[in-house]
């Protein structure tokens, strides 16, 4: 697809997964979506077709004159719909055979497949959405934490764009009065000028500053981390593995080298996304099959952002268990099963705290598992800058635009403030103006804009 040469035929594509459900969704996009779904109907509704209701019709096939499902169809008309086209949307019952050949009859009646994307594209387009937006529909669809879903969908509200409206504002007045300094040289800017013009460039630069901070949170919110469960067989990793997954994933046993190979699930750490990982305890292990395993653990280590050491507080084995921890550091140590006897001593455990700190825990009871899930994320979020009020950047795209207007502005106050002409300046707030654009897509990149949609799912 290339994004700026259109040419606005009349697209069609399945908008729900494919496979078995209670209704599949075929959207139709185009001037062309109410004739080419008529050639499906036995007969137009009887009041006609009225935008935004929908209304139960049967599907017949043009070519036998069978008929194909009942479906509810409800049209949008343009410009008060997604794309600003008019667009058609089809309810059919969720059957694969139904769906793929409603879909081949409207291709047969003029309708051309959607590419990956090409509702959003065309509702960018169409000025229905801003680049920013469309790219937070993409990711509200993909995202995997409730955390995630929230940012997309406050960027979906206009959040980002909202924030860098002001700022584009100040740029293009200061752009305004450098054009007229430009072009009245004789009239040079006044040192008291040149003052006031750094100071605002230093404010725009701040607010910048403070917005690109907020990738290294958004980032990590978007791409997730690798959580690795470390310690000796037996301490309670597997049981602490399914206590905080909530589920029984791994097995427990009380026989060492029961869990032989690395386990991984998803998790949520307070809505920033992990990868949990439990691994086959750290021994010297004589079975070649625990052997593996134990490898592989220790490649989970070094691959993993967080190690969580898991210690059996009922056990007496603390050499080992410093032994393994100075190989394999761990970030945070969770003390296990604290519901029985304790066999360490004071002197143990102050040696384990000197590793990484400490947290009882009983996997069994669920004791401590909350408080060691707040300990993860203050590990994961330390040394972030705390939520920032309002957006977070998650998209490379974004913060790389971020950081390139950021520079410029920089670049353009050092230049007015080392006397530099007016027109150094200038084309570095031209630049700047331009890349804060290319967020919101008001410069358009047509390769920016294929490699964007591409990314989109069929039918969205
Ligand atoms: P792993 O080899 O480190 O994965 O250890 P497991 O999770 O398989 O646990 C070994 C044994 O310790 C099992 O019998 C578990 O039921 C038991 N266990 C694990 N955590 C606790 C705990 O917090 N309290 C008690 N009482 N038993 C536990």
């Amino acid at each position: 697809m290339s994004a700026l040469d259109s040419d606005f035929k009349t697209i069609a594509a399945l908008s729900t997964p494919p496979g078995y459900g209670g209704i599949g969704v075929i959207r139709l996009s185009g001037k062309d979506s109410l004739s080419i779904l008529q050639s499906l109907l036995v007969e137009p509704p009887s009041k006609g077709f009225d935008p935004n209701h929908s209304v139960l019709l049967p599907l017949r096939n043009p070519e036998t004159g069978l008929i194909i499902d009942q479906a509810l169809v409800t049209w949008f008309r343009a410009p008060q719909s997604f794309t600003g086209e008019d667009v058609v949307e089809i309810s059919c019952h969720g059957s694969p055979i139904v769906l793929s050949e409603v879909l081949r009859l409207l291709q047969s009646a003029g309708a051309s497949l959607a590419e990956p994307g090409e509702f959003s594209l065309r509702a960018f387009l169409n000025g229905r959405l801003d680049l920013a937006q469309a790219e937070a529909i993409r990711d509200l669809i993909h995202s995997q934490t409730t955390y995630q879903a929230q940012l997309a969908a406050r960027q979906l509200d206009g959040e980002l764009s909202r924030q860098l409206k002001p700022l584009k504002e100040r740029l293009v007045n200061l752009i305004v009065h450098f054009e007229s300094a430009v072009e009245f040289v004789e009239d040079d800017l006044d040192p008291v000028d040149v003052e006031k013009f750094a100071q605002t460039l230093d404010e725009i630069t701040s607010d910048l500053t403070r917005l690109s901070g907020s990738y290294r949170l958004g980032r990590v919110v978007e791409a997730g981390i690798k959580l690795a469960l470390i310690g000796r067989p037996n301490v309670g990793k597997s049981s602490l593995f399914n206590a905080l997954l909530g589920r029984d994933r791994a097995i427990v046993t009380t026989i060492p080298g029961t869990t032989r190979d690395t386990l991984r699930e998803r998790f949520s750490v307070n809505g920033i996304p992990a990868e949990l990982v439990d691994t086959a305890g750290l021994r010297d292990a004589d079975d070649p099959v625990e052997k593996i395993g134990v490898e592989r653990t220790r490649s989970a280590a070094a691959d993993a952002d967080i190690i969580i050491g898991v210690v059996d507080l009922t056990d007496e084995a603390n050499d080992l268990d410093l032994e393994l921890f100075r190989a394999h550091p761990p970030q945070l140590m969770a003390l296990n099963k604290n519901d029985l006897r304790q066999m360490r001593s004071e002197v143990e455990l102050q040696e384990l705290s000197g590793i990484a700190p400490v947290i009882r825990i009983s996997a069994t009871s669920g004791s401590g598992l909350d408080e060691l899930v707040l300990r993860i994320y203050d590990v994961i979020t330390s040394g972030i800058s705390p939520a920032v009020e309002g957006a977070i950047i998650t998209n490379a795209r974004h913060f790389a635009a971020i950081e390139t207007a950021r520079e410029s502005l920089i670049t353009a106050k050092n230049a007015l403030k080392e006397g530099f002409t007016e027109e150094v300046a200038l084309s570095q707030l031209h630049r700047a103006l331009s890349a804060l654009g290319v967020i919101t897509g008001e410069t358009l990149i047509a390769d920016i804009l294929n490699q964007i949609f591409s990314t989109f799912c069929i039918g969205k």
